[in-house]
């Protein structure tokens, strides 16, 4: 397959792995920032070929996990509602709530619905005119572009009944927050190679100099973070810290001109609460004043809803790097893919649900996890938000 199986060729895997231990003199802590690429890096066993000085350390990039609590409250309130269709890439329906999840909703007579996309979101509205279709439009700025170009068309088309419940969110300010934490250890990162295929490479080069950190931008195949590691121990050792393309095959410095006019056209930068992490200035997006109309927690009303994180979840030390999943008391233990406490073991972008579903039980080989019984999201529902 293109693209696909040249990228997972063992004997250049080899030959990568061996530069590698032929650079490295010293330890060093990288961090992927994307979830796919820990998903990857975990279900190809690359951290445990690495020699034992390149840690790497799996970051906040998971969209399902570090949506926030108080944004899946107003989800589940808006979703019950019996003038809703609520639709939701499928990742979302079984992330916990405070006192429910999606499917619970679901189950209790709301009109929940798994799309593929934001415009299948849009048509439904166009199908149901006596309906409120709402799409939940989380993620990073993969997604961000085609959920604005549905408000976009929503707008367009002058429909008055879709609305977006909106918590997206920005990588640079989230290496920010990361790179001035008290304890980080981070010292290079592998960024989100479909990320930068959106926003290019701009913003990366201050961030790097500032913080004196190496970034390769990096795909999700065995070779590609390879190749982003191979890369940032390369500058590591010899004291460099710039941005580099490891994703040329994706990835301009420019980006994508189209995708970047329609975020700008419809949204605005917006200080946002990353789950388990806490607020970041200018993380995230919210639509724009000229917008407002299809924000649905203006037209719902569910502004105001406001909750407390769970003490015994450690999500957000899992994503912030300063834990692995199995350092957490509840791992495979009272929490499980089956039985998720948090979002991180529930996303298929999760590092809990990484670590559980390639058998990293504390280093004991499992059994990877069964589909939990009538209440998981069949895989193929589970399209990634980026
Ligand atoms: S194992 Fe479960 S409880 Fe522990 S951090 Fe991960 S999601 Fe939270």
């Amino acid at each position: 397959m293109k693209y696909i199986d040249e990228f997972n060729d063992p004997e250049l895997a080899r030959r990568l792995l061996d530069e590698i231990r032929a650079t490295v003199t010293r330890p060093w802590a990288l961090m992927e920032v994307c979830g796919g690429q820990t998903h990857s890096i975990i279900r190809h066993g690359i951290d445990q070929l690495l020699p034992e000085e390149v840690e790497l350390i799996h970051g906040p990039g998971c969209p399902v996990c570090v949506t926030p609590l108080e944004v899946i409250d107003k989800a589940l309130e808006i979703a019950a509602r019996p003038e809703v269709i609520f639709c939701s890439f499928g990742d979302m329906l079984r992330v916990p709530g405070t006192d429910r999840d999606l499917f619970r909703v679901k189950g209790e007579g709301g009109d929940v619905r798994v799309v593929y996309s934001p415009l299948d979101a849009l048509q439904l509205a166009r199908q149901n005119p006596g309906r409120q279709v709402v799409f939940f439009a989380i993620g990073f700025e993969t997604t961000a572009p085609a959920n604005a170009m549905a408000v976009h068309q929503a707008r367009r088309l002058g429909l008055d009944n879709f609305s977006l419940l909106v918590s997206h969110v920005r990588v640079p300010p989230a290496i920010e927050a990361i790179m001035t934490a008290p304890d980080c250890r981070v010292q290079g990162f592998l960024a989100a190679g479909h990320v930068c295929s959106v926003m290019g490479t701009a913003e990366y080069p201050e961030l790097a100099q500032r913080h004196r950190v190496p970034v390769v931008v990096t795909g999700f195949e065995p070779l590609d973070i390879l190749e982003g590691i191979r890369r940032a121990v390369h500058q590591l050792e010899r004291g460099e810290h710039r941005v580099e393309n490891a994703y040329p095959r994706a990835v301009r410095e420019t980006g994508n001109p189209a995708a970047l006019r329609m975020l700008e056209e419809v949204f605005e930068v917006a200080d946002r609460s990353w789950r388990g992490i806490g607020r970041i200035p200018a993380s995230g997006w919210r639509l724009s004043d000229a917008y407002r109309a299809f924000d649905a927690e203006y037209r719902f009303d569910v502004e105001g809803i406001r909750t407390e994180e769970p003490a015994v979840c450690r999500a957000g030390e899992v994503l912030q790097g300063l834990i692995k999943p199995t350092e957490c008391s509840a791992f495979g233990t009272t929490c499980t893919p089956r039985t998720p406490l948090g979002a991180t073991m529930v996303s298929n972008e999760g590092a809990c649900a990484a670590y559980y579903l390639y058998r990293r039980l504390n280093g004991q080989a499992s059994p990877a996890a069964p589909a939990p019984q009538g209440s998981r999201v069949p895989h193929e529902e589970m399209n990634p938000v980026g």
